[in-house]
């Protein structure tokens, strides 16, 4: 059996970051082929090391590499978040296009493929994830490389329109094509990327997943991401969940709780989503005084101009929403910008009457799924979903909702907080069946399968 080769930006090197479901879903098919992990080391370097750092952990071989403060900068912080980012969540209006940083984009794709290349073996398989390393499969292919190599977008991919604004979108598409599996999140990202190949490369979709195209045969599918859903379900009940469930308790004294959970980005819709809940106390003057908001919002990227202009807009709006609506013994909307742990969140999500997943755009989307599998079966809560979340195409049975709508949002809210018991029950099993089935194993199964690699 040959070994896997996962490449992504940030290995699991460290036994701590072993914890996420991606994470454990990688680990798990490396250690089981006796694979290895390529990446960055996570520190920056004076120089480009002459050497990376190899080390076993497991039977699992690491290779990593520091990036120097130039290579941080140009391919991670600029062209990777301040480019593609933007661009593939359809912000095309804050991307900020420089060509230097595209080079230096390259370059390290380049870099870390001349560590991958020399260390395959005939019979290995390489998994390449995200947008850090659009063009790893044309620089594995110029060295030679003809085995399979898979690779997985965790985010967005845009309709061709938005993808052609990028002014490297030909060799981006090109690159990309050299890969054997390309997986997307959605079908929707799915047929996007196909489209943009049909209309811009000549080429021709066989159906069935495959498409021809540079004189090549790749397969492009979706593979909706899932979560480590039986673990999610027991992390709700812990001791951990229990205490920060009724820490939260103390704080609504009896009102019922609309949560939020999202990194602070400006793909998570959030300020439409506060406007949405101001809009609830506005037109359903009811539920003051019954109904507090809670936004967990750990902040993200917040040297970058476009994340530190959010959190301002954010203070704004909820200081606002807030003076006008609050009472001496009632705060409507409150948002706490730091992270809680896994087991705290599950704590949360199980007492939210609802839970408010409103992205304007977003791969997936993990706490729809994770809100779902913390659900009391006895009185579930609802979860109000945006239409532009990956997540959507597999939980229609939940309240779709358009996010940019924020009348209608709030009226939404409105009916998830008044909905009968025995709806909620109806709704959240068949949300509940699609997040067991389509789990974290059955994600990395899917797709392994498709490589055509065999990994337990
Ligand atoms: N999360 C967390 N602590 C927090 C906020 C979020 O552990 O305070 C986790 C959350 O449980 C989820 C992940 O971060 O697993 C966010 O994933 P998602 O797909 O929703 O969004 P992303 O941040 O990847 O865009």
């Amino acid at each position: 059996m040959g070994r896997l080769i996962a490449i992504s930006n940030r290995t699991a090197a460290d036994a701590s970051a072993r914890a996420g479901g991606l994470a454990v879903a990688v680990w798990e098919s490396l250690k089981s082929t006796g694979g290895m992990w390529v990446g960055w080391s996570g520190n920056i370097s004076d120089e480009v090391p002459a050497e990376p750092e190899v080390f076993t952990d497991e039977g699992v071989e690491f290779v990593v590499t520091d990036l120097t403060e130039q290579e941080h900068d140009g391919y991670y912080l600029q062209y990777a978040n301040r480019v593609i980012w933007p661009i593939f969540h359809y912000r095309v209006d804050l991307a900020h296009f420089a060509n230097p940083d595209f080079s230096a984009y390259a370059a390290v794709n380049a870099r870390i493929s001349s560590l991958v290349a020399p260390r395959l073996k005939d019979g290995d398989s390489v998994w390449v994830h995200d947008y850090h390393f659009l063009l790893m499969g044309d620089y594995l292919r110029q060295s030679g490389w003809k085995g399979p190599i898979g690779f997985f977008l965790h985010i967005p991919f845009p309709s061709p329109e938005v993808f052609r604004t990028l002014p490297e979108h030909d060799t981006i598409a090109r690159a990309m094509s050299q890969f054997s599996v390309l997986g997307f999140q959605s079908k929707t990202d799915r047929s996007n990327f196909v489209r943009y190949l049909v209309e811009n490369c000549d080429a021709t979709d066989e159906g069935d997943g495959w498409i021809s195209v540079f004189g090549r045969r790749i397969r492009a599918n979706a593979y909706p991401i899932g979560i480590e859903a039986d673990s999610f379900a027991k992390a709700a009940m812990s001791e951990v969940a229990n205490t920060a469930a009724s820490r939260i308790g103390r704080f609504l004294g009896g009102r019922n709780l609309v949560l939020g959970v999202d990194r602070m980005d400006y793909s998570k819709g959030l300020p439409q989503r506060f406007e949405a809940v101001g809009k609830l106390f506005d037109h359903f003057p009811q539920t003051r005084g019954k109904v507090s908001f809670t936004q967990i919002a750990p902040p993200s990227r917040s040297k970058v101009e476009e994340y530190r202009d959010l959190r301002t807009q954010l203070d704004g709006l909820a200081g606002r929403i807030n003076g006008d609506y609050g009472d001496l013994d009632w705060i409507p909307i409150r948002y706490l910008a730091r992270s809680y742990d896994r087991r705290e969140l599950a704590g949360l999500y199980r007492i939210a009457r609802a839970c408010l997943v409103t992205p304007l755009r977003d791969g997936m989307n993990l706490v729809a799924k994770e809100f779902v599998m913390a659900q009391d079966p006895d009185d579930p809560g609802v979860l109000i979903l945006s239409e532009f979340a990956g997540a959507a195409e597999q939980l229609s049975d939940t309240l779709i909702v358009n996010p940019h709508d924020t009348y209608r949002v709030a009226e939404v809210l409105y009916k998830a907080l008044t909905m009968p018991l025995e709806e909620r029950q109806e709704r959240w099993e068949k949300l509940r069946q699609t997040v067991v089935d389509q789990d974290i194993s059955w994600w990395r199964e899917k797709f392994l399968r498709d490589l055509g690699v065999e990994a337990g």
